[in-house]
């Protein structure tokens, strides 16, 4: 009988120890998954916001509300002046807004496959409606499929047509979310800071979508948003990194000219002290120590050295003036063929690269048996082998696009493209140059912003 108290007591202590150290693991579990949540965020970096839509909507408004809601928190009596780019911080998370004129965010999209911000916020003033240039902006993220958000503006009016626009809006093939679809819609007003809360917390949601990682361990590179020549401090970028970590003495170069980082400041909005690594993936920052003023919009990346950026700077300068030189003795062939090309705006002129003579035949095959019946396309060269640097300028005096398959750009020739804005798409799958095509013919039918 001993015995068997004895043993029950043992099985006891087990259970309870069992028991024990299964509580014991789903702490450390509960723990962990806490960990990674706040781990993940810590990856993620700020979403980059543009507010788009037509003139007199509340764009500016609405940018200077969530401007100074933040301003307000974070630096009192700061005097509302224009400026290029701002970080609000909502609940411990920070929101990148960029201020782009007209369509400047898009222009990246439709040049080179590059853009700037994450998601389109667009402004759609609930008073009037859809108007052209809201439909301009629809047609852009309905082409290019841009992560958006609707701000329905104006609902402090009392002329207000909320749902009149939410219809339309649907209609004209924005899914909102309250129709079935999933583009989330938020009724504003800027002006009154109606529900700008609830805007930045669906800004947070998509971009949480989005899984907008902070690319920190790789090469430096970024965007120009802003130049001031400032005498007191010579010239002043407000850039945007986009990878990398933007650190004292880093050698950055933007075409043609370069800089080493004397200094760099977070702008208004966010916490100046969480950079002392080095400035983060999705933040704006203002840099100084270029040797001359770069260029709005253009791309900067980071050099090994001084002399390696001067290298590149001298290289790029010693292709332009190749080019220019091409340009010089080819001008009156030039001037006859662009007479002739120039006239003609419904022709998508190509100039084809494929790396055999079996791959150019299928190639030119499917480009030539497209059926929209507006545009046309015309193969004004085609030929076996890389990209040259002649097919680049030939393309360029006729504004040609040029098409690889199979084939590389060299790096060098690469320059001479982005300085040339020579629309240039390779591939290795035929049906991605199809599409590329595809769409280039569609933009011929579409007015030009
Ligand atoms: P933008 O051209 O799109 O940048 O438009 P603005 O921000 O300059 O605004 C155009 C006009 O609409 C200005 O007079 C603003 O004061 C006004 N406005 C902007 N947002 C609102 C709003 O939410 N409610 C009202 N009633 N007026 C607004």
């Amino acid at each position: 009988m001993l015995q068997t108290n004895k043993l029950a007591q043992f099985y006891q202590i087990i259970i309870f120890r069992r028991l024990l150290s299964i509580a014991k693991i789903n702490q450390e579990i509960k723990k962990s998954s806490k960990l990674n949540l706040i781990e993940t965020h810590k990856l993620l970096r700020p979403p980059i916001v543009s507010v788009m839509g037509h003139v007199d909507h509340g764009k500016t408004t609405l940018l200077d509300s969530l401007r100074n809601t933040n301003v307000a928190e974070n630096e009192p009596g700061l005097i509302t002046q224009h400026v290029s780019s701002f970080v609000v911080n909502f609940e411990g998370r920070d929101v990148t807004f960029i201020d782009t004129p007209g369509h400047a965010a898009f222009a990246g999209i439709r040049g080179r496959g590059a853009k700037i911000n994450d998601i389109t916020i667009l402004v759609v003033d609930t008073n009037e409606g859809i108007k052209p240039q809201t439909q301009e902006v629809i047609d852009l993220i309905l082409k290019y499929e841009i992560p958006t958000i609707v701000a329905l503006n104006k609902i402090d009016r009392k002329t207000s047509k909320l749902e009149a626009t939410e219809e339309e809006l649907v209609d004209a093939g924005i899914e909102l979310e309250n129709y079935g679809g999933s583009v989330m819609s938020v009724p504003i007003s800027g002006l009154k800071r109606l529900n700008l809360d609830k805007l930045v917390r669906c800004i947070l949601k998509l971009a949480d979508r989005l899984e907008l990682h902070s690319l920190e361990d790789f090469q430096l590179k970024g965007r120009i948003l802003e130049v001031n020549t400032q005498f007191s401090r010579g010239t002043v970028a407000t850039v945007l990194v986009e990878r990398g970590l933007l650190k004292l003495g880093s050698i950055l170069q933007s075409d043609l000219t370069w800089c080493k980082v004397k200094q760099f400041q977070a702008t208004e909005g966010f916490d100046h002290s969480l950079f002392v690594n080095g400035g983060k993936p999705g933040y704006p920052f203002r840099v100084i120590g270029w040797k001359s003023p770069p260029t709005p919009g253009a791309i900067f990346k980071e050099i090994s050295s001084e002399k390696m950026a001067k290298l590149s700077i001298k290289q790029l300068q010693t292709l332009e003036k190749t080019e220019k030189s091409l340009n010089v003795k080819d001008s009156s062939e030039k001037e006859k063929i662009t007479r002739k090309f120039a006239d003609d705006s419904k022709t998508l002129y190509l100039v084809v690269k494929a790396d055999t003579a079996g791959s150019l035949e299928a190639l030119l095959n499917l480009l030539t048996s497209g059926k929209l019946e507006e545009v046309k396309i015309e193969i004004v060269r085609s030929e076996v082998g890389a990209i040259l640097q002649s097919d680049l300028i030939y393309a360029d005096s006729i504004r040609a696009h040029v098409i690889g398959f199979n084939v590389k750009l060299d790096e060098d020739l690469k320059v001479l493209q982005k300085n040339l804005k020579i629309p240039v798409f390779v591939h290795n799958i035929v049906y991605g140059i199809v599409d590329y095509v595809k769409n280039e013919l569609e933009d011929l039918l579409e007015p030009v912003y």
